[in-house]
Parts: C-alpha cells; sequence; structure tokens
C-alpha cells in the first residue's frame, strides 16, 4: 500500500462522500468571528455544548469591538461549562484585542496571520479558513488522526504531516469537507473503543479492521 497514493485518497473521499454528503460546520455561528470563538471554546468541549453556551456569548458580545471591552472574568462565568474557561476567556479578549488593534475588527483570511492570535493553533486556523471563508484549509483532530492512521493512510500522530500528505494527495476545494467527512466518520463507525468495522464503507481498504 502506498501512503500517499492519491487514488486511494480519491477513493476514500469518495465513499466517505457517497454516505455522509456535503458537511457543514456544527458550530453555530453568523460571521467569523463567532465561528473563531466557537472554534476556541470548542477545545475538550462537545459541540453541542459549545453551541449551547454561545447563545448567551454572543448576544452580550457579538464581534470583537465587544468582546475586546468585555471583562475576561465576566466572560468566563458565560462559558465556564466549556472547560479550561479561565484561558479561553482571557484568550478570546485577547484575540478581539488584536483583532480590533491589527485587523480593523475583522479577521484574518491567512495561516500565518490567523495563527498569530491568541488562543488559535493551526487546526482552528484550518477550520475558520475553510468554514468562514471557503478558503482550503483541512484541519486535524483526535478523529482525523486515529482514522487514517487505522487506514494506513499515514504512520504519524503529528497533525501537520497528516495535513500535508492530505494536502498532496486531495484537490484544495475538497480538503474542508473531507475533514468534516472523516470526523464524522470517525464519531459515527470508527469509534476509538471499538470500531464498528461491520458498518463501515472502507472495511475492504482498512488494513485495521476487525473481524
Ligand atoms: S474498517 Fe474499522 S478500523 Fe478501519 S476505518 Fe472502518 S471502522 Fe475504522
Amino acid at each position: 500500500m502506498k501512503k500517499k497514493d492519491p487514488g486511494r485518497w480519491r477513493e476514500i473521499h469518495d465513499r466517505l462522500f457517497a454516505v455522509y454528503g456535503e458537511l457543514g460546520c456544527p458550530l453555530v455561528h453568523r460571521t467569523p468571528f463567532q465561528l473563531l470563538a466557537a472554534v476556541m471554546l470548542s477545545a475538550q468541549c462537545r459541540d453541542e455544548r459549545v453551541n449551547a453556551v454561545t447563545v448567551e456569548l454572543f448576544r452580550r458580545w457579538p464581534d470583537p469591538a465587544a468582546m475586546a471591552e468585555a471583562d475576561p472574568d465576566e466572560v468566563a462565568k458565560v462559558i465556564q461549562c466549556c472547560g479550561l474557561f479561565h484561558n479561553k476567556s482571557r484568550n478570546l479578549v485577547a484575540c478581539a484585542r488584536q483583532l480590533m488593534q491589527d485587523h480593523n475588527g475583522t479577521v484574518p483570511q491567512t495561516m500565518a496571520e490567523l495563527t498569530r492570535l491568541a488562543g488559535i493553533g493551526r487546526k482552528s486556523a484550518n477550520v475558520i479558513l475553510g468554514n468562514a471563508f471557503g478558503l482550503p484549509g483541512f484541519p486535524v483532530d483526535t478523529h482525523v488522526i486515529r482514522v487514517t492512521n487505522r487506514l494506513g493512510m499515514v504512520a504519524t500522530r503529528e497533525p501537520e504531516k497528516i495535513e500535508a500528505v492530505v494536502n498532496a494527495a486531495i484537490p484544495p476545494e475538497l480538503w474542508c469537507n473531507f475533514s468534516h467527512l472523516v470526523i464524522t466518520h470517525g464519531r459515527r463507525v470508527c469509534h476509538a473503543r471499538k470500531p464498528a468495522c461491520g458498518d463501515c464503507v472502507l472495511r475492504d481498504l482498512c488494513p485495521a479492521r476487525e473481524a
């Protein structure tokens, strides 16, 4: 098996697409800033919980101008059920201040600029690029790491290396939805503890399939 075989990656994409189709971002947002905030909150927190919390968060601080003026302790009270809330509230306010000072209150559209913002790493930046702006971005999360390794398509747990392999194998316009597809497959079928290989459309391609 060739790990970087583009045809094989495309086959995996096409089979997952046939099952799940075009998937939108599960984090509820109306603007790029709101997606940025929701992504920040989603670290070690389920999307459903983030979506419940952001109703009040965005009511009180809907944009960078409002968030830049917020008291981080007040923000922390609103997001406290998301975990790591002290760090997240500090980063939210610091990031909004950077947006106001350096980007006229808008969210930048490049990896280099996004990853200079407080609390934004490469995965979050890829989520924002792909989902807020329709630009190429392949976010690598724990599901992507697990599923691509089980499939034998990569042999590394380093997100940047996995991202680079996918970027070389799949057309840029597919990156964002392909990430959604793999994440969804990881959540619904290729579970961390007990993968449902009998229900998996990729089982004949997968060296890790269970009987
Ligand atoms: S066959 Fe099993 S281990 Fe392989 S991708 Fe499918 S669910 Fe995961």
